[in-house]
């Protein structure tokens, strides 16, 4: 059984219908990726697990358990955390506050705590008390990920994580990653990045306009088939 599954999973905004029945498996252990052009609906796909967008209770499994209609505190506490796009820190509250916020759905013992994130990122640490504004781009993506460790989740969401951000940025926050696996996280990542993607995951899949055209473990896809999934063409 997988941990986290998607069943026939729609969405819509109003009239406009963005995901066309979506069906992904997440193992325990296990990273996939999320690839698609702008407008594919990563980030509704996203927004659906995490229950910012309501579902039919069927639409979404976890550990076994349907949570598609849950609401987003519910989805955090069973322990999926997720990574927004575009970081949403808290900009009156300092590195240290906006980590402790991550607390708040879900204080369960576990591998994160302020001292494990500050040694993920040990650069958070040197900048616990500025205000997340006054950090660069690359730091605010480590605290926005580090928040959504302190709950400690079996499954983490990872929304473009590296949107905006320098190559030798982006190559840092990837390299977090091995320790985020180890510590017991099974990941969701959404990547706008294709070799990033494929570099990182254990399976793809490639969403174009609401469906999943294509997925596959990396070394089983050739690049013909990705472009073609990707476009269209
Ligand atoms: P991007 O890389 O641009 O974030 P995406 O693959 O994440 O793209 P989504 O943001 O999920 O795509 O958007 C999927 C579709 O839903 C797009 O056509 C988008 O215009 C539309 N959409 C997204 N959010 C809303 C909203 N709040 N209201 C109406 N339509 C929306």
């Amino acid at each position: 059984m997988a941990l986290l599954e998607t069943r026939g999973l729609t969405a819509r905004y109003g009239d406009f219908q963005a995901l066309f029945g979506v069906d992904i498996a997440l193992d325990e252990g296990e990273t996939i990726a999320i690839i698609g052009a702008n407008g594919a609906g990563k980030t509704t796909l996203m927004r659906s697990i995490s229950g910012i967008l309501a579902n039919q209770p069927e639409a979404v499994l976890f550990d076994g358990e349907e949570i598609g209609a849950l609401p987003a505190p519910d989805i955090v506490a069973r322990g999926i955390a997720m990574v927004p796009e575009g970081r949403k820190l808290f900009p009156s509250l300092s590195v240290e506050e906006n980590l402790l916020i991550g607390r708040y759905g879900r204080a369960v013992a576990g591998h994160w705590s302020l001292e494990s994130v500050y040694e993920l990122f040990p650069i958070l640490k040197e900048r616990r008390t500025n205000p997340g504004t006054a950090l660069s781009g690359g730091q605010q993506q480590m605290v926005a990920i580090g928040r959504a460790l302190m709950s400690n989740p079996r499954v983490l969401l990872c929304d473009e994580i590296s949107l905006g951000l320098a190559p030798v940025v982006i190559r840092d926050i990837y390299a977090a990653f091995p320790r985020i696996r180890a510590a017991g996280a099974s990941i969701v990542m959404v990547e706008q990045d294709i070799g990033q993607a494929l570099k990182v995951s254990d399976r793809v899949y490639c969403m174009m306009e609401g469906r999943i055209t294509l997925s596959g473990a990396p070394a089983a896809l050739t690049r013909e088939a990705i472009h073609s999934a990707y476009f269209g063409h």
